[in-house]
């Protein structure tokens, strides 16, 4: 197992009637920034609750936070912060509202001119208003960890930042919120959570069987509710254990003392940023490709995933890995999540495209080895055609 540091300072409030702890959780004396999306939340009764809660707060609203949070969005919300002084700020929303506040919280104070750099040249968040969140969408883990994904839609670029200052103070999670989901964003979420896992977890061996194993645990925990919650998406206790499986895919317990991956997010987000195909479904695309093209280097991983969570023993080493790559791309397509770019109208030219991007902001030594460049990339896409 690797050296690691692990902090997280998120307090999770989860279940049921929990959006009323929000009168105590937020401070006192807070001037909030309500911060939601296209308006979900005004339909399924979560608005009125956090409006409810929130009844002896000073409540200053800003809705229309896009999926795949804009920048030029965002920036609107940060000018009405300043204006009104706001002092605190509340997502309500999904991973693009929570990615969104994050970087309000980190653009408000900022002094190095224009907060985009917090993104594009990685400039230090110093300071950053404190924000908690009411999650809807169980999907990115954004509700427990520090990051965040901006798109500039300007330059058609979607690139991420994370700092310890963003970190929300507090998250609620409460699987009812979750009831009025439509499927398509169901079976998202729980592709983004479960391609989160393997992107931690399907790397090299590091002798850490804990941190497999707590992988390995939620793997099978997704594959087994995520198709429950198809089929029945009021179901409270599916939609609970999806909902905390999201949640433990991504705060850093998982991530520690082992090496990570995240190729396939940073090849994803630029499907995103040129085609605004769902995050999810840009993981879906990218991930079998690239397992297949680092069977060799992925090879002891694959096949104890393969033998663990889909029960793949049978056959040679190069059956198994197939059979193990072939298990993933079956449960993606059987939430009705489609695995290749001809599904998505994607051709050869945005893989020229995505090349060429990378090669201009010097992307280059991804995954755990650092051993993905860009022709690497390439050949992955022209696999996904
Ligand atoms: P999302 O973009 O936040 O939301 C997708 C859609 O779901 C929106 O149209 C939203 O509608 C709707 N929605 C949300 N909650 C709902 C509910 N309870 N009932 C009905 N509709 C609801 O989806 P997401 O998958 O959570 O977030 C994706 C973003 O997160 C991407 O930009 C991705 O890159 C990023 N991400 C971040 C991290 C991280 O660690 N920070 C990790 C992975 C991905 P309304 O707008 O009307 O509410
Ligand atoms: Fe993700």
């Amino acid at each position: 197992m690797n050296n690691f540091t692990f902090y997280n300072p998120v307090k999770i409030l989860f279940g049921k009637g929990q959006i009323a702890a929000l009168a105590t959780e937020v401070p006192a004396n807070a001037r909030v920034l309500m911060a939601f999306g296209g308006g979900s939340i005004k339909k399924n009764g979560v608005y009125d609750q956090v409006m409810d809660a929130l009844k002896n707060h000073i409540v200053v609203e800003f809705g229309g936070i896009e999926p795949n949070p804009r920048y030029e969005t965002l920036m609107q919300a940060v000018e009405l912060a300043k204006r009104e002084q706001v002092n605190y700020i509340l997502a309500v929303g999904g991973g693009s509202v929570i990615d969104g506040v994050k970087f309000i919280a980190a653009a408000i104070p900022f002094e190095g001119g224009d907060p985009w750099k917090i993104c594009s040249e990685k400039a230090p968040v110093i300071k950053a208003i404190p924000f908690g969140a009411v999650l809807t969408l169980p999907a990115t883990g954004s509700e427990m960890n520090s990051g965040s994904v901006i798109t500039r839609e300007e330059t058609r670029q979607k690139l991420s930042f994370g700092s310890p200052l963003t970190f929300p103070k507090f998250s609620i999670l409460d699987p009812e919120t979750t009831f009025s989901l439509p499927l398509r964003q169901l079976s998202n979420g729980v592709v983004d959570a479960f391609t989160h896992v393997l992107e931690q977890y399907l790397t090299y061996p590091v002798n850490a069987p804990l941190q497999d194993r707590l992988a390995e645990s939620i793997l099978i925990t997704l594959k087994e509710e995520g198709p429950k919650a198809l089929q029945n998406p009021t179901d409270y206790d599916t939609a609970a254990n999806i909902m905390w499986c999201a949640t433990m895919a991504l705060n850093g317990v998982i991530r520690v003392g082992v090496p990570t991956d995240w190729a396939t997010h940073m090849i994803g987000h630029e499907l995103t940023a040129l085609h605004g195909i769902d995050h999810a479904r840009t993981l879906a695309i990218v991930l079998p490709s690239l397992l297949r093209y680092k069977r060799d280097t992925k090879r002891e991983k694959l096949l104890q995933y393969g033998e663990r969570v889909w029960g793949i023993t049978q056959g040679n080493d190069e059956e198994r890995l197939e059979a193990t790559v072939q298990a993933t791309v079956d449960f993606f397509e059987s939430l009705d999540i489609r695995t290749k770019l001809k599904d998505y109208d994607v051709d050869k030219s945005t893989i020229q495209e995505i090349v060429k991007r990378f090669e201009e902001r010097g992307v280059k030594n991804l995954g755990e080895r650092a051993d993905i460049q860009v022709a690497d990339v390439e050949q992955i896409l022209t696999m996904s055609l």
